[in-house]
C-alpha cells in the first residue's frame, strides 16, 4: 500500500526544480544502466577499472599497482585536464577545493593556482563526473598522475612523456575500450547477483504506471544482448501474466547513443528475433517491438504525444537530462542514487550546522562592531568631526573585539573542517560547498525538472502526482532587520 508522501524518509523523496504535473505525462521513457538497474558500484566499477588497467597494460603502461578508491571521487567532481587535478566547483564555477593526482591541494595554495579560473564544462579543458560509470574512470586517472610526476610511468617503449590531458585520453581510450569489449559485460552477466543490487519495489512501480495506461519506454545506450540479459535478470519469471520485460515496456530502444538520440536522425533497425537478428524499421515504431538505434522526434511522431508530454528518467546529467531537455524540451528527471547518502550525512551534522550558523552570526554582529569603531576612531583622527571621544579607548576596544574574533574562529574551524564529511571525508557534500550550491546542483537544478535517488520512489507518489516547485529562498527573503 502506497504511503502518502509526507511521511516518506527524506533519503526517498522525489524532488522537484520545476513543477511538473504527471497527468500531463503520456509517456515515461527509462535509461537501463544506473536507473532501472542499479549497480554495486565497489563492484561494477571496480571490475572496469581492473579491464582498464588490463588495457593500459597491453599497451605496455606499468599499471599493475593501481586500485580502485571509490572513497576518493564523488560524481559532480571536475577533472582539469590540463592541471592533473580533480576539482569541487560550486554553482558559479569557483573552485573551492582541488587534488593534485590523489593528493589533496592545500586551501591557500589551492586558492592562487584558481585565482583567475572558473569552470566552464564548455571547454574541453574541463571533463565533468556526469555519472557513477565516471568513478573508474576519476580514479585511475589520479593515481597515473602520481606515477607521471614521480617519473615512475612508463610506457615499455620509447613514447614520449605525456601531459596531464594527453594522459585522460589515454585512460579514456583504455575505459571506452573495456565497455565496449565483451570481457566486463560478460563477466556482470556470469554473475549478476554479485553486480546488481535489486529493488524489490521496482516492478510495481512499472505496473502502477502501465495500469493508468501511460505508455513505457527503454531507452539505454547498451547494446541488445547484454540489455536483453539484464531485463531478463530483472524481470524474467517475476511480472505478471507471463509478461516478459518487452511486453511490460511499449517500446525499447537498444544502443540509443544518447545523447545523440537528442538530435541525430540515425537509421533504426527493428530486433527480430532473441539472436538479436536485426531488419530496417519499416515507418513508425509499434507497440511490444524492441529496436536497435531511434531518435527522439521518432518515438513523439510513433506515439504521437509531444515532446513535453514525455517524462524522461535517467542518472547521466549530460546524455539523459541535458540535452534531451534542451533539445527536445523532453520532461526531465535525473536518478541520484548518493542521495540517500547525503541526505543522510546532512541529517547527522545538522548539530553541527546549527552550531556553525549560531557562531557565524556572533561572528557578523562582532565584525560590525568592529568595523564601526574602526570607523570612528578615523574619524577622530580625521580632524573631519567635531570631538567623538577618546581614539585610544576605542583602540583598546577594537583590540578586545579582535580577540573575540579570533576566539570565535578557533571555536568554528573544527565543525567547518569536517562540515559534509559524513558524505565524503576530502570533498564533503556532494550537493553543497559550504554554504552554497555545488556546481552539480547548479546542473540538476537547471536540467532536471525531477531528482530523486531511485526510480522505485515513484511508487510512494501516484502516477497522477503534481509536482511542485517549492518556493526558493532568494537573499532578500531574510526576515528581521539587519545586525540590530
Ligand atoms: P545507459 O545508462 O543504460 O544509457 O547505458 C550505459 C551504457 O554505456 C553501458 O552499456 C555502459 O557500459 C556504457 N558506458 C558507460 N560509460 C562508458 C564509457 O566511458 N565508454 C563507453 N561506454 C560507456
Ligand atoms: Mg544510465
Amino acid at each position: 500500500m502506497a504511503e502518502h508522501p509526507k511521511e516518506l524518509q527524506s533519503e526517498r523523496r522525489i524532488f522537484c526544480n520545476r513543477t511538473l504535473n504527471l497527468r500531463s505525462i503520456k509517456a515515461i521513457g527509462f535509461d537501463m544502466d544506473y536507473t532501472l538497474v542499479h549497480y554495486n558500484v565497489q563492484a561494477w566499477e571496480g571490475r572496469a577499472f581492473d579491464y582498464t588497467k588490463e588495457n593500459l597494460a597491453e599497451m605496455g603502461y606499468n599499471v599493475g599497482d593501481l586500485k580502485f578508491d571509490p572513497s576518493f571521487v564523488n560524481r559532480g567532481l571536475v577533472i582539469d585536464r590540463k592541471k592533473g587535478n580533480l576539482l569541487k566547483a560550486n554553482r558559479f564555477g569557483y573552485i573551492k577545493a582541488a587534488a593534485h593526482g590523489t593528493e589533496m591541494v592545500e586551501f591557500r595554495q589551492m586558492r592562487k593556482m584558481y585565482r583567475q579560473t572558473t569552470v566552464d564544462l564548455s571547454n574541453s579543458r574541463y571533463y565533468f563526473l556526469n555519472t557513477l560509470f565516471s568513478l573508474s574512470e576519476a580514479s585511475i586517472y589520479s593515481q597515473m598522475v602520481d606515477k607521471l610526476d614521480s617519473g615512475t610511468l612508463t610506457a615499455g617503449d620509447d613514447s614520449p612523456i605525456m601531459g596531464y590531458a594527453e594522459l585522460h585520453d589515454l585512460v579514456r581510450k583504455a575505459l571506452d575500450q573495456a565497455h565496449v569489449e565483451g570481457k566486463l559485460k560478460a563477466d556482470i552477466l556470469a554473475d549478476p547477483a554479485h553486480f546488481i543490487e535489486e529493488d524489490p519495489e521496482l516492478i510495481p512501480t512499472l505496473l502502477d504506471i502501465k495500469a493508468t495506461g501511460k505508455k513505457l519506454l527503454l531507452i539505454t545506450n547498451s547494446g541488445y544482448y547484454y540489455t536483453k540479459n539484464v531485463m531478463d535478470y530483472l524481470f524474467e519469471g517475476k511480472l505478471p501474466n507471463k509478461m516478459k520485460w518487452n511486453d511490460l515496456f511499449d517500446i525499447s530502444i537498444v544502443s540509443a547513443r544518447k545523447p545523440a538520440f537528442f538530435q541525430s536522425k540515425p537509421p533504426v533497425f527493428e530486433v527480430i528475433n532473441e539472436d538479436g537478428h536485426l531488419q530496417p524499421m519499416q515507418g513508425k515504431l509499434q507497440a511490444g517491438k524492441t529496436y536497435l538505434g531511434g531518435y527522439a522526434k521518432l518515438i513523439e511522431k510513433s506515439l504521437k504525444v509531444r515532446g513535453d508530454q514525455i517524462l524522461y528518467v535517467g542518472d547521466h546529467i549530460y546524455g539523459d537530462v541535458h540535452v534531451s531537455k534542451a533539445l527536445s524540451q523532453w520532461r526531465t528527471c535525473l536518478v541520484v542514487r548518493e542521495l540517500e547518502r547525503e541526505v543522510k550525512a546532512i541529517a547527522a551534522g545538522q548539530k553541527a550546522s546549527d552550531t556553525i550558523a549560531k557562531l557565524m552570526n556572533k561572528k557578523k554582529c562582532l565584525e560590525h562592531e568592529f568595523s564601526a569603531t574602526k570607523l570612528q576612531r578615523l574619524r577622530i583622527k580625521s580632524d573631519l568631526f567635531d570631538d567623538q571621544g577618546s581614539a585610544e579607548d576605542l583602540k583598546k576596544k577594537m583590540d578586545s573585539i579582535r580577540q573575540e574574533l579570533i576566539a570565535i574562529d578557533d571555536e568554528i574551524r573544527p565543525y567547518a573542517s569536517t562540515d559534509g564529511h559524513g558524505f565524503n571525508k576530502k570533498w564533503g557534500y556532494m550537493l553543497r560547498t559550504g554554504n552554497d550550491k555545488s556546481h552539480m546542483t547548479r546542473q540538476i537544478e537547471r536540467h532536471a525538472d525531477l531528482y530523486t535517488s531511485r526510480v522505485s520512489n515513484l511508487l510512494h507518489y501516484t502516477p497522477f502526482m503534481y509536482f511542485r516547485a517549492a518556493r526558493g529562498a532568494l537573499p532578500h527573503d531574510c526576515e528581521g532587520s539587519y545586525y540590530y
